[in-house]
């Protein structure tokens, strides 16, 4: 999975041909990399491939990345914004039915009261801060450079897996939750986002592992694609 990553780390400007190591294959040149490259789709994903692995390329390219960001988080923070929103009516018309004119509050009305106020409190709960988007760039930083500079995760050396307990198959490891790299503490990712570490706890844990899942995923497809690219053009 890897060879592409790594062959692409080495892309400059010359016209160097690499040996891709693999005995019997051609070599490659940077132009055969550059052109399975563009053949990647278009998204997160190649952006990611890019500003990890051809940072210079990555440079030029930032602004397609904040781009492919934005498009990640926006959609899932406006969603839980406006399932927030309507909690928040829900709870209002419930409280504003209790005694309305006047009149008893019966039982169905206290229920219906606490329901909403519990369905708020869930859903206040598993929002992610206000900020959020303003602190996008600072998040996307942090996580793309914990990408870059993450080791292998010890208990599974990268394989992403470990022995099921009963000793039967195998299942994702538990160490790294199958990402096979080491996952960095919460302190320092507080320190990598300017952040206390209770703040992160708090606040900005939810976000920062949505954020990393879905661009560590991305990356991956994008890089199986490349690499299949590569195999076409070996
Ligand atoms: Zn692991």
């Amino acid at each position: 999975m890897s060879e592409g990553r790594e062959l692409m780390a080495r892309l400059g400007p010359s016209t160097v041909k690499f040996d891709t190591g693999r005995g019997g294959t051609p070599d490659l040149t940077n132009q055969d990399i550059a052109a399975a490259l563009g053949m990647v789709p278009a998204g997160l994903g190649r952006e990611l491939l890019e500003a990890l692995w051809w940072p210079d390329s990555g440079r030029r390219r930032s602004q397609r990345l904040r781009e492919a960001v934005i498009r990640l988080v926006a959609p899932e923070y406006v969603r839980q914004q406006q399932a927030l929103s309507v909690a928040r009516t829900e709870f209002g018309i419930a409280k504003a039915c209790m005694g309305w004119a006047g009149s008893p509050v019966t039982d169905a009305q206290r229920t219906e009261h606490r329901r909403a106020e519990a369905k708020l409190e869930a859903t206040r709960a598993l929002c992610w801060p206000n900020n959020t988007m303003e602190q996008l760039g600072v998040l996307a930083g942090a996580i793309v450079e914990e990408m870059a500079n993450s080791g292998c995760c010890k208990a599974c050396q990268g394989l992403r897996i470990q022995g099921a307990k009963d000793g039967r198959g195998v299942i994702e490891c538990d160490a790294c939750g199958g990402a096979g790299v080491a996952p960095r503490s919460g302190r320092e990712r507080a320190t990598a986002i300017g952040a206390d570490h209770s703040a992160y706890r708090r606040y900005w844990q939810p976000v920062y592992e949505w954020m990393l899942e879905h661009m560590r995923a991305a990356e991956s497809l994008a890089a199986r694609d490349f690499n299949r690219m590569l195999a076409r053009a070996a």
